[in-house]
């Protein structure tokens, strides 16, 4: 995939950079441990095939937390809204992204959301596929079509890094099928969500998936809708309200984009009716975001006027001003 390296971006890369300091790499998953925090890279991916980059944009890593708005949307073009959102609800929750609080103090218990991990794991039960490899072989095939590249597969070492270590992601699993949320073996479903998380690609990738949401589920590259324009709505939607963990608030307010991260560091924005935005940088906040992905979206947003929402502060005082 082409994608032109811009100075300008560059400035921008070096300066969030200096952030990366104060951030750290996940390591409850043992083998993300090993990237290194230094590391940050974006791509932007225009609808007429321009791609302009900043950083090595090379580097790989894995989807994590973003592959919860992809496997959403393929379970919602399989299943259809009404089903899905019988098993997984729309609102936020405010609690860390593996919590298990709110599905024991909630009655029925019934996921908030498809981006927290109870959520996700409810979503990914419902790919459809008569076996584990059939599920997993379709998610990539539509993840291929996505960033059009049909080498896209997953980190074999970062799944079985997961699955080993993976038991809040278990108990919340125990937690929901003693309630009757899914039917499933625990393990089966385990093995394939650790691969769905540990699917592999770089920041390019991220950006072209990130225009296609844009672009209301439209592959303009070849015309084809991709996604239906209203799988890719809810999707978006989910994007602004649960994307950035419970940071997503702050986040929508300072930069105003719909946007997904995930714990490998990668952040996959979509600008509405715009542009893709694909960033990895894998030294985290506390909330388990980028931390120099975050300031670099900030300092794009202000710069360029991204925020969906409109003007910012600044913007307001000199529209009063004129
Ligand atoms: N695979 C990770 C988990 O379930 C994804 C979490 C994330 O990126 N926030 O813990």
């Amino acid at each position: 995939m082409f994608c032109e390296s811009n100075k300008e971006l560059k400035t921008l890369v070096e300066e969030a950079r200096t952030y990366t300091k104060d951030g750290k790499v996940a390591d409850y998953i043992p083998a993300l441990g090993k990237a290194n925090p230094n590391d940050l890279s974006i791509a932007i991916n225009y609808p007429d095939g321009h791609c302009v980059s900043a950083g090595d944009v090379s580097e790989k890593f894995t989807l994590q937390s973003i592959s919860k708005v992809i496997s959403l949307a393929l379970v919602l073009i399989d299943r259809g809204s009404k089903e899905v959102f019988e098993h997984v609800g729309m609102e936020p929750t405010g609690d860390p992204f593996n919590s298990i609080a709110k599905l024991e103090t909630m009655i029925p218990a019934k996921p908030l959301n498809p981006m927290i991990n109870a959520g996700a794991l409810v979503v990914t039960h419902l790919l459809k596929g008569s076996t584990n490899d059939e599920k997993l072989d379709r998610l990539l095939a539509f993840i291929q079509t996505l960033a059009n590249d049909s080498t896209i597969g997953y980190s074999e070492e970062i799944a079985r890094s997961e699955y080993e270590t993976a038991d809040l992601n278990r108990a919340l699993c125990y937690f929901l099928k003693q309630h009757n949320r899914m039917n499933e073996d625990v393990e089966q479903l385990l093995n394939l969500y650790t691969k769905q998380c540990a699917i592999e690609m770089n920041c390019l990738h991220l950006a072209r998936i990130g225009m296609v949401f844009a672009m209301d589920g439209v592959d303009p590259e070849t015309s084809k809708q991709v996604i239906p324009k209203e799988v890719a709505r809810i999707c978006k939607t989910f994007m602004v309200t649960c994307g950035m963990y419970n940071a997503s608030g702050e986040f929508a307010i300072n930069i105003g984009i719909p946007a997904k991260s995930g714990v490998a560091g990668g952040i996959m924005g979509a600008v509405p009716g715009r542009f893709g935005i694909g960033i990895f940088g894998p030294a985290l906040d506390d909330k388990g975001n980028s931390i120099a992905g975050i300031k670099l979206l900030e300092m794009l947003s202000k710069n360029y006027r991204l925020s969906m929402f409109g003007a910012t502060h600044e913007n307001i005082i000199n529209v009063f001003n004129n």
